[in-house]
This record gives structure tokens, sequence and C-alpha cells, in this order.
């Protein structure tokens, strides 16, 4: 069977919900913080050259550039659909490359004629190094995209903090541009110490950061569900962290390759403005929204927020479907979804929350609803009597519905 005979049968049997098997991507740098649900023992299922598992990624349909070990398909999400008893799979990127806007929708697949979002659970037991995605304009003439992307600390997903709940973002308000050429050249003496020339926030449960290119950020230890740009950009500018030494092609990584040993070049990565903004809290946390009118949400049994609304790049939701309760839910574009808590059913399919998830196991946790689909409405009923549905759905660019 073709790739698009698939795509067509998974759309036509799903009637627009697409189900979607759990995507793992390792990080040989990273130590995971255990709290995306996989099975104790799973969390170094592809060997040790390979690193740790600390990513699930959602909705994607960008492969993962983790090196020359990197698997087929790493990163990559599959539908998968039952066919007369039989479990079939096709790729979520080669559904949308042969039925295109039948799967985002028109004006996406004007626009971009592909899926242009992931998101992902990040889950990391330490800090992650200060680092910036470079913007277009530094990184098209490779063929590449500048990478925004944003934050949201799902409450489910972080029983416990990790071992640096707190993030360093941009630049202080009074750093001279000397003192950044000085750590950038700094970068193979042992600590640089950009985090000097840095602030840090600590992170809260239940909200959000907006991380718009050429921002420096070095992510803290919460598991974060990070929707972004797909695109995978970026440069470490900072060169110990967790007492572990960066690679000084870290430093360099994205650069033309005329522009390597160029200090001023890195510098210009940066977006001063944004790095130095002494109102970066004002312009960019984010604290849940609610889409409508709390009270008349609440009649109708659900609560929705947006969770990451500053991008033009993309946007998230969280949506919480009260316990004994049945609604349709209506969006204006497609979207991915990952289930965070509670079990029940969207239109024909089952939804659940597993505990625990072994590697390679099939799961109904994840979804994609196509725009024609979205705009019909899904139906979700939660049978339980105590417990809440919730669920995050990440869209592409520009949401009619964020306004
Ligand atoms: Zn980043």
């Amino acid at each position: 069977m073709s790739e698009k005979t698939k795509a067509e049968r998974a759309l036509e049997l799903g009637k627009g919900v697409l189900r979607l098997a759990p995507a793992w991507v390792p990080r040989s740098f990273c130590v995971p913080g255990r709290r995306i649900k996989l099975h104790p023992d799973d969390y170094y299922a592809l060997g040790s050259e390979r690193g740790g598992l600390d990513e699930r990624w959602f909705a994607s349909t960008t492969p993962a550039d983790n090196g020359p070990l990197t698997a087929p398909n790493e990163g990559l999400s599959f539908i998968v659909y039952e066919d007369g008893g039989r479990i079939e799979k096709v790729l979520l990127r080669d559904a949308v490359q042969e039925l295109k806007s039948e799967v985002i929708g028109e004006r996406l697949w004007n626009n971009f004629q592909r899926w242009p979002m992931f998101s992902k659970f990040f889950d990391n037991m330490g800090p992650l190094p200060h680092h910036i995605h470079q913007r277009d304009e530094h990184v098209n003439s490779l063929g590449l995209l500048g990478k925004p992307e944003a934050y949201y600390f799902p409450p489910q997903v972080n029983n416990h903090g990790g071992e640096f709940p707190y993030t360093f973002f941009g630049l202080n308000p009074d750093t001279k541009k000397e003192e950044v050429l000085e750590v950038l050249k700094n970068f193979t003496k042992g600590d640089n110490k950009i985090l000097n020339l840095s602030r840090c926030y600590k992170l809260e449960n239940g909200t959000g950061w907006d991380v718009p290119p050429g921002l420096l950020h070095a992510p803290g230890s919460l598991c974060t569900y990070e929707p972004q740009r797909a695109s995978d950009v970026f440069a470490m500018y900072q060169s110990l962290v967790n007492d572990q030494l960066l690679e000084k092609e870290m430093l360099w990584k994205n650069s033309p390759k005329d522009r390597v040993g160029d200090y001023e070049y890195l510098l210009d990565v940066i977006d001063w403005e944004l790095n130095v903004d002494p109102d970066l809290v004002k312009n960019r946390f984010m604290r849940p929204k609610p889409v409508r009118t709390p009270k008349e949400m609440e009649t109708e049994g659900y609560r929705e927020n947006w969770i990451v609304y500053k991008s033009n790049d993309f946007s998230a939701k969280e949506l919480t479907i009260f316990p004994g309760t049945t609604v349709t839910i209506k969006d204006s574009a497609a979207y991915g979804l990952i289930m965070v808590q509670g079990y029940g059913s969207l239109d024909a399919f089952e939804i659940e929350t597993p505990t625990l998830i072994r590697y390679g196991q099939l799961t109904y946790d994840e979804y994609f609803v196509t725009e024609k689909k979205a705009k019909e409405g899904i139906v979700i009923t939660n049978p339980s009597k105590s417990d809440p549905i919730v669920m995050l759905k990440h869209f592409g660019p520009k949401n009619p519905d964020l306004k």
C-alpha cells in the first residue's frame, strides 16, 4: 500500500482525527529527569552511546538532528490506525505531503507546504547551557530557518523540579557588548562566566515563557512543554554547565563556514534590544489566559486557556473537561494534542493518560486534528466521577482564534 493510500485510509477511518505514536528522542549530553512516563528500565533503551531518552516530540514532521548516530525517522511522528484488525503506520510528514490542505488546511498549506511547527516535552534532571537560536537572517543562507520557541510547565509532569528549576534569560540591562565579546573569547578557558552577565528566574508550574530567536536562554530543570517552529538551529554560548565542559564546535554550531572564529559575528546573532530589555518579564513571561469568559465555559463543562500566545509562529492551549461531562470543542485551525490527565473519549477514539509507557509501546494519549475536523468540532466525554481530562493543544502559525 502506498503512503498516500495509507494516509487516506487513516483520515477516513479516523474521520479527521489521527492517532499518533510516541516519538522518543535521546540527547547524548543530558541526564533524563524521568518525568515523561517511560518505564524506568527504558530511559537508556537506545544504548549508552545514544544517551538518555529525555524528550518526547509531538505532532512532529521534523527529523531530530542527533549527529551521525541518529536513527531513521528519529523525532518524526507516526500516524497509527487499525484496519481490519491490522495495525498500520504512516508518517505524519508523508500524510501532510500527500494530502496537503486536507490535513493542515488551505491557509497553512498555501503558506508553508508543510506542517511548520512541533511541540515536545523536554525533561532534564539538570540545567542546559545559556544558548541562542539564530534568526532567519543568520541561517537562511545555509538553507535553514530561525527558531522561535516557547515554554509551559505542566503541573502533571512536574512532581519534582529537578536539580535547578530556574532559568536564565537574556543579559543584564547594563551589559556592555565588550563584556559579551570577552566571555565568548573565553569559551575554551574553562567557565566563560556568561551567566554572570545574565538574570535568573524561578520557574513556576502552570506558567510559561516566550523565547524569540536571538534571545539567550539557559533552561532550568522543570519538565517543559515546548511548542516551537520546525527548525533545530542553535549555538551554545556557555562553556561549562553542571561541571561539564562543552566542545568549542557547540559555540559555532550553525554559523556559516566563513564566519567561524569571528566573535563579532556571534555578537551579531544576539538580538541586543531583546536581551537587555528591562521589561523582559512583562514582555516574555506568560500566565494562562482564558480563551472565552470563564463562567460561560464552566457552565458548558470545561475550561480552556491560552498557555502560549506571544509568538506568530505557533500557539498552545490547555483544555480541561470536567468530570461527568460531554462537550463539543471547535477550533479554527489544525492542531496536535497530548493528554496529561484523565481518560474518556474523543469522537470515536479512546483517550487516556498512561502512568508508564514501555519504549516502542503504542498509546492513546496523542492525536492530530485536521483543520476541517477542528472547525466542525470534536466531541469529548469524561466519564470519570472525580478526575478532569486535561490536554495540551499545539497550533501552527497565526492561529485565527488568537486575537
Ligand atoms: Zn532553546
